[in-house]
């Protein structure tokens, strides 16, 4: 019997944190997992589920149009914000519902409170102790906005998912997944917005066909993009906010929404006290067994500061225990892990972008790009366009990028995730058979190459 009160102690009820304390149990662990806010962390909460019901609820306003010439008399819409935040939050009650008795089906003990790690085998929560022999930080991240006069004043996506009214006018400062959802949505659901991005061009680190696709999508709808531009000052005036641009301009609005990245929350839960290293940046250095440099504590998810998506910590939570109570030291393929942004339209992505493929493999990479009308809007006479890209080293034929924006981008993007990671090569996309009539079909139809860095270094 260990002398430890539990084999594993988790700090943090998120995605990561709850899978890695299940399937810990389930292999007969004693484990307890703490949680201070809400089970499920922000994925759950705050972010990816409700996000994409807020999503569904933005696209609604294209499909009332469309659907004018598909025959349909919708009349004039209109929408109701309490109605669409207080069934989402209905639902998110019932989902972090479920997490709670999963996990104390698991066999976990489920502790409601603030967990500080005292040293490396013990965690202090409202002044009780408990000893554990592995403890695991699982804390995830918060939204962080820069210091200016009048930050008081901005929100953050926590609580755009609780605004009691919706505004009739926003800007959204940033220019990340989150900036550019929200900017989806809000416009969709008729709030007059301007996206405001620091950098000459939004959603860095994507590839740049699809970075300029969407941002011309975006304008075509009606949304005010400015890049090279952000906020020194916001004041409040009556129920109305201005802000002072740093090109000298000045907007009033109803809401400022901050969206500039978010930050581990990992100050002030005993951990430096306790001996374990944080980087500059608060993330926690781990080894590939995600061991922190003090053996008995690991960490994971948004802490590490790696990939911040969901399905990455869940991975992570699963090498946890397959690692520590499974037999199985587990590490992560962080290789070829898919993404969507769930813009409007979105946007679906796995493997290189053009640009670090031929960091890569120098001119060695054929592109292949596809830009065209869905069929649906051929009657609708929406004039959204749907892009979609290969990239193949030449040599091998290996697909080493699939980009996509458009729609069902995430789903599509999942298979052809599979099929980059089973390492297919452009001959294997060209001789699968398409599904007709679809547009994920000219994944497999792209026969001529658009862009070679051959071609262009011979011309
Ligand atoms: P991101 O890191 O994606 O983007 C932050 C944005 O804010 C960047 O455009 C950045 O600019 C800008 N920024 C940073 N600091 C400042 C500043 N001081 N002033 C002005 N602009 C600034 O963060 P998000 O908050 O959008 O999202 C956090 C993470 O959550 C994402 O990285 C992603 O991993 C995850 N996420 C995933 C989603 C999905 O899978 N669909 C959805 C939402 C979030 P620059 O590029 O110039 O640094």
């Amino acid at each position: 019997m260990s002398e430890y009160d539990y084999d594993l102690f988790v700090v943090g009820g998120g995605s990561g944190g709850v899978r890695a304390a299940r399937f810990s149990a389930g292999m007969g662990a004693r484990v307890a997992i703490a949680e201070e806010r809400y089970w499920g962390g922000t994925c759950v909460n705050v972010g990816c589920v409700p996000k994409k019901l807020f999503s569904y609820a933005a696209h609604f306003a294209e499909d009332f149009h469309d659907a004018a010439r598909f025959g349909w008399t919708v009349g004039q819409p209109k929408f109701d914000w309490p109605t669409l935040r207080d069934n989402k939050t209905a639902e998110i009650d019932r989902l972090t519902g479920i997490y709670d008795r999963m996990l104390t089906a698991a066999g976990c003990e489920v502790l409601w409170g603030h967990a500080r790690v005292v040293d490396p085998h013990t965690v202090e929560m409202d002044g009780k102790t408990f000893t554990a022999e592995n403890i695991l930080i699982a804390v995830g991240g918060w939204p962080h906005v820069p210091d200016f006069p009048g930050k008081e004043h901005v929100v953050t996506s926590n609580e755009m998912f609780f605004l009691d009214t919706l505004p009739k006018e926003a800007v959204i400062v940033g220019g990340g997944y989150i900036a550019v959802e929200f900017a989806g949505i809000l416009h969709g659901l008729g709030v007059k917005l301007t996206q405001l991005y620091r950098g000459p061009h939004f959603l860095r680190g994507f590839d740049d066909d699809i970075r300029e696709h969407l941002a011309t999508e975006m304008r075509k709808k009606g949304i005010d993009l400015v890049f090279n531009c952000n906020i020194d000052m916001v004041e409040k005036k009556g129920d109305r906010l201005v802000a002072d641009l740093n090109n000298g301009e000045r907007i009033e609005t109803d809401m400022v929404m901050y969206a500039t990245g978010r930050r581990p929350a990992t100050r002030g839960i005993g951990l430096e006290e306790a001996g374990v290293q944080l980087n500059d940046n608060g993330t926690i250095a781990v080894d590939e067994h995600f061991r922190s440099n003090v053996p008995s504590i690991l960490a994971l998810g948004d802490v590490l500061g790696r990939i911040e998506l969901t399905p990455v910590a869940t991975t992570e939570g699963m090498a946890v225990a397959n690692t520590l109570f499974g037999g199985k030291p587990t590490t992560v393929d962080y290789s070829n892990v898919p993404s969507a942004v769930f813009s409007q339209p979105p946007i679906g992505s796995v493997g290189l972008t053009e640009a670090q493929a031929r960091e890569a493999h120098a001119d060695d990479i054929d592109v292949y790009l596809s830009e065209f009308r869905p069929l649906k809007h051929t009657i609708s006479l929406n004039e959204e366009r749907t892009l979609m890209k290969l990239i193949v080293i030449r040599s091998t034929d290996r697909v080493i990028g699939a980009h996509m924006i458009g729609p069902e981008a995430g789903e599509m993007m999942q298979g052809f995730a599979v099929a980059l990671k089973a390492g297919a090569t452009k001959a294997i996309f060209d001789s699968t058979i398409g599904i007709h009539p679809t547009s994920a079909e000219e994944f497999v139809t792209m026969r001529e190459v658009t862009r070679s860095g051959a071609r262009e270094a011979a011309e």
